[in-house]
């Protein structure tokens, strides 16, 4: 819970940061555009000065390399430590957290799988990720209302949601009788730092972030939205037994070799 709060923290911190960074690039940019053109215009003229020019441009894309470096390993979560996860167990585990996390007037309901299948997931990541769902999900109903937490078990064909691969996933998903998404922020969603909400609140990094986990684990995620209504976001996990772990995503057997 602790990690948790600080990496709700962090996010927020992330967000507050986010249009000083934007604002430095920029200043970056300036001298790496100012200098190539200096030096495209005085190409006849020294040597010496053409040069000079030529070298603040590159000291300028140099820093600028560096902050968004800075800024990457910020924003990247922890390495992924796979473990076999019972998702509906985990859902169940965070009730708690969640209460405290959204407030009194967000009412959760909860449908776990009494048999759901195994993954072979980082379960501090998926916490992340469904805390992070449900305090979009919060939200995007103003901070009251209902909304739902589900597990279940999918058969899904080649790419009936996203990229996904066909095969058997668990399926977590967060349903809210929010605003819903506009086909153009639906569109955009999972882009790192697209956010709709003002400066210091929203990060853009929640729906990016639980993109990656999903896709690193060998899944997918979906989002189905309908202006006025609400919105459901669900992470696909593919189905894992211990004995089966020939079914990870390639990405993940690399993960599981270094470790
Ligand atoms: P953030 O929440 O910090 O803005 P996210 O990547 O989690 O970043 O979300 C990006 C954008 O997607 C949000 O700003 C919002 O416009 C939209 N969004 C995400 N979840 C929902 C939701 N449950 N309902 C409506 N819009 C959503």
């Amino acid at each position: 819970a602790e990690a948790q709060l600080r990496q709700v923290q962090k996010m927020e911190a992330v967000g507050q940061l986010t249009g000083g960074i934007a604002h430095d690039f920029n200043n970056m940019l300036a001298v790496v555009v100012g200098g190539i053109d200096l030096a495209r215009r005085r190409l006849n003229g020294p040597r010496r000065e053409v040069l000079n020019h030529l070298n603040n441009a590159m000291e300028g894309a140099t820093r600028a390399a560096a902050l968004t470096r800075r800024l990457l390993s910020f924003a990247r979560s922890e390495p992924l430590l796979p473990e076999r996860v019972d998702s509906s167990e985990l859902v169940a585990g965070m009730s708690d957290l969640l209460d405290r996390t959204l407030g009194e007037r967000i009412h959760i309901e909860v449908g776990l799988a009494p048999d759901a299948w195994p993954t072979y997931v980082d379960p501090h990541q998926l916490e992340n990720a469904i805390v992070n769902l449900a305090v979009n999900a919060r939200d995007a109903m103003e901070g009251e209302g209902a909304m739902r937490i589900t597990t279940s078990n999918v058969t899904l064909a080649a790419n009936e949601v996203g990229d996904v691969r066909p095969g058997e996933y668990v399926r977590i998903s967060v349903t809210d009788t929010g605003c819903g998404m506009t086909p153009e922020v639906m569109e955009r969603a999972f882009e790192p730092f697209f956010t709709t909400k003002p400066v210091g609140k929203g990060t853009g990094l929640g729906l990016s972030q639980i993109f990656g986990f999903a896709h690193q684990s060998g899944g997918e995620v979906g989002i189905e939205s309908q202006m006025g209504k609400g919105t459901t976001v669900s992470i696909y996990l593919p189905r894992t037994d211990a004995e089966d772990r020939v079914r990870l995503h390639p990405a993940m057997q690399r993960m599981d070799n270094e470790a």
